[in-house]
């Protein structure tokens, strides 16, 4: 057997093929490159680069569908940013040639995006594919991109994979993807997730790979092996396709074994994510993100544009649950129309998702009223719950102003520490609870998700975490009010079952984890998830929480967790 790299295990399954190593990045013009003296032809002929560049992601996107549509359509956007154009105009009225400026004044843009870090800083490779093709065009090099016909399927290798070279990929031809670089939010891991393929991403060392040599990916160890023997080809692709064939063999409606139900609903951005909730068996929606409405815009959306949006998820889930939550606008999610007081040294910890709601009241009771008539004529039953709430009276504010527009279930987030610890106070403001662990994770260790530098403290297997959801789920109980999960936690199947086990009672997460959550529960009775739950919050680690979860959860082995 040959070497074995290690990355990050982003989309699990296993795949088995020839490296085929994407095209090295354009090379850059020359520095002091001048164009012959017509700045205004040059102008044009860079103007109209990005402009071809811009209606080739758009048109690749209505080719692919779904979510690369989205993905594509948003980097047609950067490709369009006027801001560009200009510092490219700026470059080019010095003398400097086309694709010398369109590089200098991509790199401006390239060093922003990084500065700010996180979601943004892995914006960074899809500027880096606009900066790349437009020079293609000006300098008349093949764009960049992956092959449409091959013998046999392949395992795509790149530094990062841009969406535009995902989003076209045949998915009969490519048997699993390696990036160098990359984290599990970055494009290649959302759109590797969504199309199912296989994939392992930071992985030191890819680039390096020869084209040609055969490698193993393991998506869920993270592991590419290099010339593997064939037995552990066999080994690994069989116990891949068991796994798979446990997973589908589950089906219907969330349930321990035993037969507690535990409803399995879909977080959503917007009514584009419907097709994949309802493909993997969501029984609702248990969070509606409504702020995607809303970023990227001078203005806030009319209650026309948003009624539209709110009844197309309604009528998805015909009497079935849909949990819409209000904007969340503020921190990592700014919005031009809404501007804070003034400045934040800490946007987290600042005027952000309910609080914005009580200096833009009108913009509630817009979104609220918009929400009552989506739901008129439709069978969906709407629950509509607020993001940051930090105390009884922001709840009761909420669940009134929900009530006076006419929405009969009110219910708020369970985001920040004080709600959980007083959550027998809240519970009784409100109808129910939902508990988004990835900002209750952020408050409890007091790591801002957006730095890097402290991600490790970001993970909701803390004890303290898992002692918070308790307190919550025995508040709501308490009170006899749902309280379910709508975090990330809630899609790692492992921790599914200690929610469970902690009192929660419904899950909801991204589309593709629903059928391994499923399979989980399905293995455990109750009783085996309140003891996961019980181990883990005797351990004073996150590690040993998990490892003392997964001790109480036999049925894990089966599926390869
Ligand atoms: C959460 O904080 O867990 C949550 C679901 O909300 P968001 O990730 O959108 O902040
Ligand atoms: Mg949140």
């Amino acid at each position: 057997m040959g070497a074995v790299l290690r990355g990050s295990g982003v989309s699990p399954g296993a795949g088995y093929g020839p490296v085929y190593l994407l095209a090295g990045a354009i090379p850059e013009p020359p520095a002091g490159q001048r164009h012959d003296g017509d700045a205004v032809a040059e102008k044009k002929r860079a103007t109209a680069a990005l402009a071809r560049v811009a209606d080739d992601l758009e048109a690749r996107g209505e080719r692919a569908g779904g979510t690369a549509r989205d993905v594509l359509s948003a980097q047609a956007m950067m490709a369009r940013d006027p801001g560009l154009e200009v510092g490219v105009a700026e470059l080019v009225d010095t003398g400097t040639a086309g694709p010398r400026a369109v590089f200098e004044a991509f790199g401006r843009y390239r060093e922003l995006l990084a500065a700010v870090g996180g979601y943004l800083a892995e914006r960074v490779a899809d500027l880096d594919d606009i900066r790349d093709r437009t020079i293609a065009v000006l300098t008349g090099l093949p764009m960049p991109g992956v092959p449409e016909h091959a013998a046999e399927p392949y395992v795509l290798v790149a530094r990062d994979l841009a969406p535009a070279d995902t989003a076209v990929l045949n998915r009969d031809l490519v048997a699993a993807f390696v990036t160098e670089e990359g984290g599990p939010t970055s494009h290649t891991a959302i759109l590797a997730r969504a199309m199912g393929v296989p994939a392992v991403v930071g992985c030191a060392g890819a680039t390096g790979l020869v084209a040609g040599d055969r490698v193993l990916v393991d998506g869920a160890a993270g592991t590419v092996t290099v010339e593997p023997a064939r037995e552990r080809v066999d080994a690994v692709l069989g116990a891949a396709a068991a796994r798979q064939a446990a997973l589908t063999a589950t089906t219907g409606p969330g349930a321990t074994a035993d037969g507690f139900a535990v409803p399995l609903l879909a977080n959503i951005g917007g009514p584009r994510d419907l097709a994949a909730a309802l493909a993997h068996g969501a029984e609702g929606v248990g969070l509606y993100r409504t702020e995607f409405l809303f970023l990227d815009r001078a203005e806030a959306p009319s209650e026309v544009e948003q009624e539209a949006a709110y009844r197309a998820v309604f009528e998805a889930f015909p009497g079935g649950r849909v949990v819409v939550r209000t904007l969340d606008a503020g921190a990592d999610k700014p919005l031009a129309f809404l501007p804070p007081p003034g400045e934040e040294p800490n946007p987290a910890l600042g005027e952000r998702g309910l609080r914005m709601f009580r200096r833009y009241p009108d913009m509630m009771a817009s979104q609220l009223g918009a929400l009552a008539r989506a739901v008129t004529g439709t069978t969906a039953l709407p629950y509509v719950m607020a993001p940051m709430v930090a105390t009884v009276e922001e709840a009761a504010w909420f669940a009134e102003a929900c009530h006076q527009a006419g929405l009969a279930t009110a219910g708020i987030m369970i985001e920040v520490p004080s709600a959980a610890l007083r959550a027998r106070d809240l519970a009784a403001a409100v109808d129910f609870f939902s508990i988004g662990t990835n900002d209750l994770t952020q408050y409890t260790l007091a790591a801002d998700r957006q730095v890097s530098a402290v991600a490790e403290l970001q993970d909701p297997w803390h004890p303290a975490v898992l002692d918070l959801i308790a307190l919550a789920a025995e508040g709501a109980a308490a009170a006899g009010k749902p309280c379910g999960v709508c975090g990330e936690a809630a899609a790692d199947p492992v921790l599914a079952c200690v929610l469970t086990g902690l009192g929660v009672t419904s899950l909801s997460m991204g589309a593709p984890a629903l059928p391994w959550v499923r399979a989980a529960l399905a293995r455990h009775t109750v009783e085996q998830c309140r003891a996961a739950a019980v181990a883990a919050r005797g351990a004073t680690t996150a590690t040993q929480a998990k490892d003392a979860a997964r001790g109480a959860l036999p049925g894990l082995a089966e599926l390869g967790l």
